[in-house]
């Protein structure tokens, strides 16, 4: 454990300048206050991977011809909206998708060739909600299914996608739904968009894709009980040799569009919690992909907190400090859970 936390962690940066549509909530001032990081990375284990725009045959890995071609023409038509949630192109919008992917896939093809390691790929636009056939929710191509499907494509035999935005992962679902390789775990905030991720909502895929839909206000103790006694045995059954995770920051207790209840701390805590998780069941493979987190000071609190997690250390900066009162009680749904998903209780 020691010597491995000695390992570079390996990060790329991307905050998709030509990707703005003014108002939205998902802009390059997301991710614009890290960006004094590349000179000065918060630990000093970290790495920043240059990286280069994806393939169209590696975005091909997930989704279709035609959601390109369509996406190429949207931004030919300048600067709209295209879907009520409401998503938007600028003329850019096809060359800055390519590099989030591109940033993604140059940690996940590192730690691929390395054997090991950990990383995080600060990018935008998001990704989890994309679609083989559609983007939406925010999202153009799904960085993190496209570097599942990559890992599977370079010999991996199982790899795991653990998603804790507080919106449900529906297009990394739907990219996996009929693939044995790849299992997904989300935590998410019920009744929220896009609507999907219901309990019992992959009835074909029992213990491999599992949803939690968590009440509002679930905070830390809530998420670190499901990746205690959920998590940890899942993984240990799917047997994933790599643990890609969709990293949402819209649980804070301060995100505009939610009302879950984690803090700061509590992502250093979770961070902690897969780390470990990684190196008892996917020999130490581990990368974070940003998804959503909307409220910016946050935001880069969360990833700092993140970053310490993996580099295997403790400081990192707290704005916001500990939630206002969480909701720990989860009523039956651990049981329901491992019922459900035929868990092993440890
Ligand atoms: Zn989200």
């Amino acid at each position: 454990m020691k010597n491995d936390e000695k390992k570079p962690i390996y990060c790329t940066y991307h905050d998709a300048p030509g990707h703005h549509f003014y108002g939205h909530p998902e802009s390059p001032d997301r991710v614009r206050p890290m960006q004094a990081w590349l000179d000065s990375p918060p630990y000093p284990d970290i790495k920043w991977l240059d990286f280069e725009p994806a393939q169209e045959g590696d975005v091909t890995l997930i989704h279709r011809m035609a959601l390109l071609q369509g996406l190429k023409e949207a931004c030919q038509l300048g600067p709209h909206e295209f879907e009520p949630s409401p998503s938007y192109v600028t003329e850019e919008s096809y060359q800055e998708a390519l590099k989030a992917v591109g940033a993604t896939l140059a940690i996940s093809r590192r730690i691929l060739n390395e054997g090991s390691g950990r990383g995080f790929a600060i990018v935008r636009p998001p990704g989890h909600h994309a679609e083989p056939q559609e983007s939406m929710g925010f999202c153009l191509f799904n960085n993190i299914a496209i570097a599942a499907a990559d890992a599977v494509a370079s010999g991996m035999e199982r790899v795991a996608i653990i998603d804790f935005d507080a919106h449900h992962g529906n297009g990394t679902e739907a990219a996996f739904w009929e693939t044995p390789e790849v299992g997904y775990m989300s935590t998410h905030e019920r009744n929220l968009y896009p609507g999907t991720g219901g309990l019992r909502s992959a009835p074909h895929a029992l213990g491999r894709i599992i949803n939690i839909p968590l009440p509002p206000f679930s905070g830390k103790s809530v998420f670190s009980a499901i990746f205690d006694r959920i998590a940890s045995p899942w993984l240990s059954e799917f047997q994933a040799e790599m643990l890609l995770v969709s990293a949402g920051f819209d649980p804070h207790f301060s995100d505009p569009l939610t009302t879950l209840t984690l803090d700061t701390a509590g992502f250093f805590e979770i961070t902690r919690q897969l780390v470990t998780l990684s190196e008892a069941h996917c020999q130490g493979r581990i990368l974070f992909v940003l998804e959503g987190g909307y409220d910016s000071v946050a935001l880069k609190d969360n990833i700092h907190a993140c970053l310490a997690g993996l580099c295997g250390e403790q400081d990192f900066t707290d704005n916001y400090g500990p939630a206002p009162a969480e909701r720990s009680d989860m009523g039956s749904l651990i049981y329901d859970l491992i019922d459900l998903h035929h868990l092993k209780e440890f």
